[in-house]
């Protein structure tokens, strides 16, 4: 073991937190992380929750302050405005630092595509603190609120400001609401969640610029050529890797950082992990970029394993993600969406009353299950992986699905409803 390295992480989010904490556990290597958001970790997902008055921002930090310390991570609060690969040496804005082994843990940042007025106060994206901080500056007085995009963070954006009165219109570009990401039924299902909610969608609606008076918005011009007079924009069309800073570097880049299954750049002893990470042969029914929290806790420890182990491949097992739209919860385990209809079926059963639903993707030959959705209902993750894994056949996991569910009374309730259903139905091909 090479021990007294220095290791340098740029980025305390999720993925370089969680790179410091395992090589701690395994090495005495000095380890300092750089980072220019917060001086201390913070759970992001829940900085809706401190808008929405539910939260502190001190509560979103899983971790005492003195945490740091007692562990010997050294933190640096201060960005990174130059790497230099050659001389292994990092120009901060306050200082300089040299490394032995570098690890880009630089997350993401809102995408804005060049709309004219996108500078005008009131138009915004919501991914750091600062945003946090600014959303409550630029929805003070506000009343009337557009977003612009129809993504997850699109719907915690309209939850936000619906918990302050603020009349919220989503602009989405697609013929309908999330029908990119989910099959109909599930689409349906969480439009009328929002729209229960008094937010309003309008579909094949895009903006072609945001209109302003006095350096503050006051309208959006869509590409209908219609005015929509609004005070505040909220500009939600997905997030892009924080590699601006690398423009100079001899590090490779594309969408986001270029790394093998070892989560290795092109030089060496440069590690990209989390958001900003770019597979360079993403693995099979998986995007090259995640920018997910358990892919980048994964990634973390993977390198953490490599740096101080032997070197290990990124395996980030069976795809997982969750969101809550209000009241309605998600869960999505393995491939449901976007399957081939010739090789794969799926069983879907919804009570529509109560704003529940469960679709099961299989393998038509097999019977084997590749993917499940549930909406309104929490399940297990740990046995819906196992499931899928181990590819269980479509009946057993029916026959079982009591052992998926957080809430016994649910699958009491629903479990005639379900199996009959699966054993009469016809089943629609997502
Ligand atoms: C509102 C919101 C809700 C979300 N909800 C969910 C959810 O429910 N479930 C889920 O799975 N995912 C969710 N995500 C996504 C998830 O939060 C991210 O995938 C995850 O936080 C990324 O972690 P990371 O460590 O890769 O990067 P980040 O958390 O972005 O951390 C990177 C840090 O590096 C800093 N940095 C960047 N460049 C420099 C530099 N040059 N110098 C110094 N510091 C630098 C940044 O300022 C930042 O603080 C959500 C994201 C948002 C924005």
């Amino acid at each position: 073991m090479r021990n007294k390295q220095h290791i340098v992480i740029i980025g305390n989010g999720i993925s370089g937190t969680t790179a410091a904490r395992e090589i701690r556990k395994r090495s005495d290597y000095r380890i300092t992380i750089v980072s220019n958001e917060t001086p201390y970790f913070f759970s992001r997902p829940a900085l809706m929750y401190v808008y929405m008055g539910q939260m502190k921002f001190e509560h979103t930090q899983p971790y005492e302050n003195n945490f740091w310390k007692k562990n010997k991570i050294e933190l640096l609060f201060d960005e990174v405005i130059k790497v230099n690969t050659s001389e292994k040496k990092l120009t901060l804005k306050n200082s300089t630092l040299h490394f032995d082994i570098l690890i880009l843990a630089c997350g993401s940042k809102p995408a804005f595509y060049h709309w004219k007025g996108q500078e005008l106060r009131g138009v915004q994206g919501f991914y750091s603190i600062h945003d946090l901080k600014r959303l409550e500056e630029n929805t003070q007085k506000c009343k009337k609120a557009i977003l612009i995009g129809g993504g997850l963070i699109a719907a915690e954006m309209a939850e936000m400001l619906y918990s302050r009165n603020i009349h919220t219109t989503l602009l989405v570009r697609e013929k309908k609401y999330w029908q990119e990401n989910l099959p109909p039924q599930e689409a349906k299902l969480v439009e009328n969640e929002i729209t229960q909610h008094g937010i309003a969608i309008r579909c094949e609606t895009q903006v072609e610029e945001f209109l302003g008076e006095n350096g503050k918005i006051i309208a959006i011009k869509t590409n209908q050529n219609e005015i929509i007079p609004c005070d505040f924009a909220g500009v939600c069309t997905g997030v892009i890797p924080n590699i601006d800073f690398l423009s100079t570097s001899t590090i490779k880049v594309d969408k986001g950082i270029l790394v093998n299954e070892f989560l290795e750049t092109n030089c060496s002893d440069i590690y990209a992990i989390g958001d900003c990470a770019q597979q360079k042969s993403p693995l099979p029914l998986r995007k090259d970029i995640e920018q997910v929290w358990y892919t980048g806790k994964i990634m973390g420890e993977t390198v953490a394993k490599t740096i101080c182990e032997k070197k290990t491949i990124y395996r980030p097992g069976i795809w997982f993600n969750s969101a809550k739209f209000f009241d309605l919860e998600f869960q999505v385990y393995g491939q449901v969406g976007g399957i081939q209809k010739n090789e794969y079926d799926s069983f879907y059963w919804e009570n529509t009353t109560q704003h529940k639903a469960l679709r099961i993707a299989y393998h038509k030959q097999s019977k084997s299950i590749i993917g499940i959705h549930s909406l309104g209902i929490r399940l297990k993750q740990n046995v819906c992986e196992e499931w899928i894994k181990n590819k269980v056949s479509i009946n057993q996991v029916i026959e079982q699905l009591n052992k998926a569910n957080f809430n016994p009374e649910f699958y009491t309730k629903y479990e005639k409803e379900i199996s009959h259903l699966f054993a009469t139905s016809i089943h629609y091909s997502a």
